[in-house]
């Protein structure tokens, strides 16, 4: 499965899925690789060690963390030009995606090494496409800031964001992270939070934001475990106006005071002068 190639004596990396939550999501691909590579490059060695032992694969792991990650790049690069193949697998789920190895694949890919993936189980993925939100168009924010200021004010820039935004929230903040969605959106999105997604507590729960506090309320358990939190926002008729008058209104501020924005803006949309000198001014404070 690894291969090598007798014209170029380089190695591979190999990005590795390894499953979030039932092992049997691990792909055989994936355990072939992690058998047949020389080194593999773990987020945490001890967590991965775990998996490796249950599919009795003997393997070299070293380090390759946030922390570690840019000087560890040379080291790989090394490796490669050796004629070694190596793996890079996180914790769980897909490696680079809100975990490391960014800075390693964009420095291999810069010299021209090989860099191939192993794809499998990914937790936005695979709890987006069963969410019953619209799937055509996505955005995915990672993990949102910890602090409400910060939060509310990037959820308010998703309003112009077009299809589902799906982000990652910890156990411990997602009360207070709904409660902001509640605050910015009121009743105008929709949410699903996809909860220990191929565990066995899985849990999908939907409604808007105010209804999924309430059912947090109601079942403390619901609380517990990993999170995606998938949104749908739907403007009301009114909603929209709004959002038009905001997308004129950061246009004309780049370059005006905020009375004429508002002044211009007003002939542009129909809108009145006053609401959207109100309206200018929040977006300024923001
Ligand atoms: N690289 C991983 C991936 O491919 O999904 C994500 C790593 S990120 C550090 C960990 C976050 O992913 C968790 O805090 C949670 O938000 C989400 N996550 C991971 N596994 C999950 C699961 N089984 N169910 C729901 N969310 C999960």
């Amino acid at each position: 499965m690894v291969a090598h190639s007798s014209d170029d004596v380089r190695g591979t990396l190999y990005i590795v899925a390894t499953p979030i939550g039932n092992l049997d999501d691990f792909s055989k691909r994936a355990e072939q690789t992690l058998r047949e590579v020389d080194y593999i490059g773990a987020e945490d060695t001890r967590h991965s060690r775990r998996l490796l032992n249950h599919f009795a694969i003997d393997a070299k792991l070293f380090s390759l963390h946030d922390h570690n990650e840019k000087d560890k790049a040379e080291y790989v690069a090394s490796l490669l030009m050796d004629g070694k193949n190596v793996a890079l697998v996180s914790d769980a789920g897909t490696p680079l995606i809100s975990d490391p190895g960014y800075h390693l694949v964009a420095h291999l890919r810069a010299q021209g090494l090989t860099v191939t993936p192993v794809p499998g189980a990914c937790a936005l993925v695979a709890a987006l496409c069963a969410s019953g939100l619209p799937t055509d168009q996505f955005f995915f924010a990672g993990f949102v800031p910890a602090k409400s200021k910060a939060r509310c004010d990037l959820y308010e820039s998703w309003k112009s964001q077009a299809g589902t935004v799906v982000f990652y929230e910890s156990t411990h903040r997602v009360y207070d992270s709904i409660a902001d969605v509640a605050k910015v959106y009121g009743d105008s999105a929709r949410l699903v939070l996809a909860r220990e997604v191929t565990k066995t507590f899985e849990t999908f729960l939907s409604g808007t934001a105010e209804e999924i506090l309430a059912k947090f309320d109601a079942d403390a358990n619901q609380l517990k475990g990993e999170f995606v939190v998938m949104l749908s926002y739907v403007p009301e008729a009114d909603d929209e106006s709004e959002l038009e008058a905001k997308r004129v209104l950061s246009i004309l501020l780049e370059d005006l005071p905020v009375k004429q924005a508002a002044a211009m803006a007003a002939k542009l949309t129909g809108e009145k002068k006053n609401h959207l000198y109100k309206l200018a001014l929040g977006m300024q404070d923001a």
